[in-house]
């Protein structure tokens, strides 16, 4: 029997040779890269996995044993869960938790759908708001939106980090970063 809760969340953290991170995979998936010798495990997870022949801790860090060469890809996929993250699930006007995403110009007078014109949002504030502008109504944003950055955001996206994966990963909160 698999002891392994099936958790949404649960993934492993692979990275290259170098120890550069790389992406996130299955639990199962890391485990079958250590079995075939295509990864060696640097960090356990909890639980104990179980197949025919081998019983294996849940990886929750893998290091690849030959170095791949990835391109990077630098452009982040601006989705709902996306923002959300981006965002810590906080409305951008009051701070309460966000539900809705709103375009800080709204789209009914020509604002964008991009990174800098979309925050998460309240429904109230959103519905308060309709098709103002912030400084139409007198309010203003906790931050600026923008577009996220760094290997973490590259590698994790929209996922909530393991915080067995923070020693291979720059998990500062979006705040603390240097503009
Ligand atoms: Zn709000």
């Amino acid at each position: 029997m698999p002891d392994i809760r099936p958790t949404a969340g649960s993934g492993a953290l692979v990275l290259n040779a170098t120890y550069e991170p790389l992406c996130v995979v299955s639990v199962r998936r890391a485990a079958i890269l250590v079995l075939s010798a295509k990864a060696v495990c640097v960090a356990d997870g909890e639980g104990i996995l179980h197949s025919a022949r081998n019983a294996l801790p849940v990886p929750s860090v893998v290091r690849l044993t030959r170095y791949v060469r990835v391109p990077y890809r630098t452009h982040i996929g601006l989705s709902r869960r996306a923002v959300f993250a981006r965002d810590g699930w906080r409305c951008a006007y009051c701070r309460g938790p966000a539900e809705t995403i709103d375009h800080v110009f709204p789209r009914s007078r020509g604002g964008r759908h991009a990174w800098e014109n979309v925050v998460a949002a309240c429904a109230r504030c959103n519905h308060t708001k309709g098709d103002k502008t912030p400084a139409e109504l007198g309010w203003r944003l906790h931050h600026l939106p923008a577009a996220p950055k760094g290997a973490a955001w590259r590698v994790l996206g929209h996922r909530a980090p393991d915080p067995r994966w923070a020693d291979w990963l720059d998990l500062r909160e979006p705040e603390t970063e240097a503009a």
